[in-house]
C-alpha cells in the first residue's frame, strides 16, 4: 500500500493508521522537517486530533523528536511526564494525555526527513521489543514512500510552472504577431502605391523595402498560423486542384533565391497527368510543401542539389522534397517538428528561422489526416515525405 500510494496526505493517513494498529497504541504521529524554518512539523496522525495537530511546530532542541532525530535511533519512554525533554504544551494543544512514547527517525539515504511517533501503547505491557522492530521497519518503508511522493509533488508542480510557461509563451506569440501585423500592413500598402510614382534609384531601394516588408508578413503569418494549430482552430477548406500546379508555383516562387545559391532543383510527377489533382484545403498544403522546400535551399550549401518527387499510388499522395544539404543528426529527427526546435544552438546558430516551419507543416499534413518524416544522413541530405490520403478515403474511414 505504502508503495503504490504516490500522494503525500493519503500516504501519510496510511502510515499512521498502520503504525497504530500494528503497535496497539491510542495514536500514531508523523512529523516531518520543515526545509525553511529548520523545525519538526506535526504533518498527520491518528484519532480525532490530526487536525489540531496539523502544523503544530516542535523545536529540535530539548525536545524527544529532536533528540530521536539528533541520536538517529529510536527512542522510547515509558514514562513520558518524566522525562525533561518533554512539552506538556501539545497535550494541551489537543486535549490529551501522553503516557509512554515510541518514536522512530524517518531517513530516507541516510537523511533523516522526520520522526514517526506511537503514543500510549495499549493495556499494562507497555511497549516491547516487537513494537520497536515494527516501527522500526514500518518507519524505513515509510520514509521512501515519502521522499517518493514528495519528489512526484515537485515534478508535478514543476509540471504545472512549465504549462503555465507554455501559456504565457503562446500569449506573447499571439499578441506579438497581432501586434506586428497592422502597422507592417500599413507600410506594405504605402510601399506598394508608391511604387507607381517612384522612378529611377529610389525606385530600386523601394522595391528592398517592399521585399523586406514581404519576409517580414510571412514571418508574422507562421507566427499566426502556429497560434491557430495550438488553439485547434484551423479548419478545412477544401477544392479541387492540380498538385502538380502547386508544386510548380512553390518552386516559382523559390526560383530566385535557388538560382542565387547555384542550387539544382528538379521535380518529378508520376503519374504525370490529372490524377494528381487532389481535393483538399490549397494554402494549407502549399504552405507545408513550401516550409519544406525553404528548408532544403536553406541547409543545402552553394552548388547543391534538391530533388521533389510525387507520386500517386495506393490511393495516397506522396511528395518528397530530397536535398543534399547537411541532414539532420538521428537524435533530432523527431523533435524538429516541434515548436521552436532547432538543431543548432540559438545563440550560436548560421542559418536564420523562427523553428516553427515543420510544426506548422507538420500541423498542415496533420489536418489532412497525412503524415509527415524524415530520413536523412549527416553530412550527406535530407528526404521530408509528406502523404496525404484522398478526400475520398478520408471521408470513408
Ligand atoms: P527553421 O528552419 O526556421 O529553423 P523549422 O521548423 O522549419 O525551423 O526546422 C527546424 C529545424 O530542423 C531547423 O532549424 C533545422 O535544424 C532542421 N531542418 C529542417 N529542415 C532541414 C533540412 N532540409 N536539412 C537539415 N536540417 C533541417
Amino acid at each position: 500500500m505504502l508503495n503504490s500510494t504516490l500522494s503525500l496526505e493519503p500516504l501519510l493517513q496510511i502510515i499512521v493508521q498502520s503504525a497504530t494498529e500494528l503497535t496497539d497504541t491510542e495514536t500514531c504521529s508523523i512529523m516531518l522537517m520543515d526545509k525553511n524554518t529548520g523545525e519538526l512539523r506535526f504533518e498527520e496522525a491518528t484519532g480525532g486530533v490530526a487536525d489540531a495537530l496539523k502544523k503544530v511546530s516542535v523545536p529540535l532542541e530539548n525536545s524527544i523528536a529532536g533528540s530521536i532525530i539528533r541520536k538517529d535511533r529510536p527512542l522510547l519512554i515509558r514514562d513520558a511526564k518524566n522525562d525533561p525533554r518533554w512539552h506538556g504544551g501539545v497535550d494541551e494543544t489537543i486535549d490529551f494525555e501522553t503516557r509512554s512514547i515510541l518514536g522512530v527517525p524517518l531517513k530516507v539515504r541516510n537523511k533523516v526527513i522526520g520522526v514517526l511517533e506511537v503514543i500510549n501503547k495499549r493495556g499494562k505491557e507497555g511497549f516491547n521489543s516487537d513494537d520497536i522492530q515494527i516501527t522500526t521497519t514500518l518507519g524505513s518503508q515509510a520514509a521512501i514512500a515519502i521522499e517518493n511522493a514528495r519528489l512526484l509533488d515537485k515534478l508535478q508542480q514543476a509540471y504545472r510552472d512549465l504549462s503555465e510557461v507554455d501559456q504565457i509563451k503562446n500569449d506573447f506569440v499571439s499578441i506579438a504577431s497581432h501586434e506586428l501585423r497592422t502597422p507592417l500592413s500599413v507600410i506594405l500598402g504605402y510601399a506598394t502605391f508608391l511604387r507607381d510614382d517612384v522612378k529611377g534609384a529610389a525606385s530600386q531601394q523601394l522595391e528592398i523595402v517592399l521585399s523586406s516588408a514581404m519576409k517580414l508578413r510571412a514571418l508574422i503569418d507562421d507566427m499566426i498560423n502556429l497560434r491557430h494549430i495550438q488553439a485547434d482552430e484551423i479548419r478545412l477548406e477544401r477544392s479541387m486542384f492540380s498538385l502538380k500546379q502547386l508544386i510548380l508555383d512553390v518552386t516559382k516562387e523559390l526560383a530566385q533565391i535557388v538560382t542565387s545559391k547555384r542550387l539544382v532543383l528538379t521535380t518529378k510527377f508520376t503519374p504525370d497527368n490529372s490524377f494528381l489533382n487532389l481535393d483538399a484545403d490549397r494554402q494549407k498544403i502549399y504552405l507545408a510543401i513550401a516550409n519544406l522546400v525553404n528548408n532544403a535551399i536553406k541547409f543545402t550549401a552553394e552548388g547543391g542539389r534538391i530533388h521533389i518527387n510525387v507520386e500517386f499510388k495506393e490511393h495516397k499522395y506522396w511528395i518528397s522534397v530530397i536535398d543534399t544539404g547537411i541532414g539532420i543528426p538521428e537524435t533530432d529527427r523527431e523533435r524538429i517538428f516541434d515548436q521552436f526546435y532547432q538543431v543548432e544552438a540559438p545563440l550560436t546558430r548560421k542559418y536564420q528561422g523562427m523553428g516553427i516551419g515543420l510544426s506548422i507543416a507538420k500541423g498542415m499534413v496533420e489536418i489532412h489526416k497525412g503524415r509527415i518524416w524524415v530520413e536523412s544522413v549527416v553530412g550527406k541530405g535530407s528526404k521530408f515525405t509528406i502523404v496525404l490520403p484522398s478526400a475520398a478515403d478520408v471521408q470513408d474511414t
